[in-house]
């Protein structure tokens, strides 16, 4: 069995469809996949239909910019019910903070002299539901400013550069606890990843699990072996389920191939049995897990 619980399609800062990413997933021999958007659901049917045409079993989640203690924070949600009103609510906040953020990052960009515009982004986002600075990036590359989403974090957008602009996210906690009230989990992303440098103590962990937290995604790339065994380590203490996945971003990003980190699947099953639970408690109708 292998399973990627976390993966990014065209619906947020991938550069595939969400069939494509489910179609590519199933020819490289996965057999379960979750689909992770940033902050929307609306890879979900698309990637249903493409999961029940080439057999593979999709788990509909996303993935939640949040702040926890002034530091950004990536949650993993999966199976919450995506009619929920309160989640509604707190994904159409953080996406209009990402909307609004783009003139602001092209207003630094024109000041610093490059000439880019909002429809030299539009052209490259397409229809992304979630737009962010990976697309403001591919547009830059498009311009010929830079070679590499790479090198366009690393000299204009990343925080403490000259474009870098900040935007809304939601409070960690709360995210918790609406993901669960939706009936589904909550899982912290990448919790000692490079964008969290000072991480997350023992303690803020067992902090989060009071609320609702379940899991750990301990097997991702920016995470050393070190980093993996504390985690891991961690994760054991406090009962939490350890996942692994690859972060796919298509092309957008390097050295995160479909399958590149994986899931065991006694702790997939520990993470479907709670998922149960919380639909049970929340008495929403949730997302089915097995495609046929
Ligand atoms: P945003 O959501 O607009 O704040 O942009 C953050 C997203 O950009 C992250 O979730 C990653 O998917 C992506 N990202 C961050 N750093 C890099 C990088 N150096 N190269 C490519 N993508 C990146
Ligand atoms: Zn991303
Ligand atoms: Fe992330
Ligand atoms: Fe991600």
């Amino acid at each position: 069995m292998r399973i990627d619980l976390h993966t990014h399609s065209r619906v947020s800062d991938g550069t595939q469809a969400p069939a494509e990413v489910i179609r590519q997933a199933a020819a490289q021999g996965l057999d379960v996949v979750a689909l992770t958007d940033h902050d929307t659901t609306e890879g979900w049917a698309e990637a249903g239909t493409a999961a029940v045409e080439v057999g593979i079993t999709l788990v509909r989640g996303l993935e939640i910019s949040t702040k926890h203690n002034g530091q950004g924070v990536h949650l993993l949600g999966y199976l919450p019910d995506p009619t929920h009103e309160p989640l509604v609510a707190g994904l159409r906040k953080i996406l209009d903070g990402r909307n609004s953020r783009i003139p602001a990052i092209l207003e630094r960009l024109n000041e610093l002299g490059i000439a880019i515009h909002a429809d030299d982004v539009r052209r490259v986002a397409g229809a992304a539901a979630a737009t962010g600075r990976p697309h403001v990036a591919d547009a830059l590359v498009a311009l010929g400013v830079v070679r590499d989403r790479e090198q366009a974090f690393d000299e204009l957008l990343s925080p403490g550069r000259p474009a870098y602009v900040n935007r809304y996210a939601a409070p960690l906690v709360e995210m918790i606890r609406i993901l669960g009230e939706a009936g589904g989990v909550a899982v912290l992303a990448h919790p000692w990843g490079r964008h969290a440098p000072s991480g997350m103590t023992v303690d803020d962990i067992a902090g989060l699990q009071e609320v609702g937290l379940i899991g750990l995604e301990v097997d991702h790339q920016d995470h050393d072996p070190e980093a993996r065994r504390a985690l891991a380590a961690i994760a054991d203490d406090l009962d939490l389920v350890r996942t692994g996945s690859s972060d796919y971003h298509g092309t957008g990003k390097k050295d995160h191939e479909l399958g590149c980190n994986t899931t065991e699947p006694e702790q997939f099953e520990r993470l479907l049995s709670l998922a149960a639970d919380a639909a049970a408690r929340s008495r929403r109708t949730v997302p089915e897990v097995v495609v046929p």
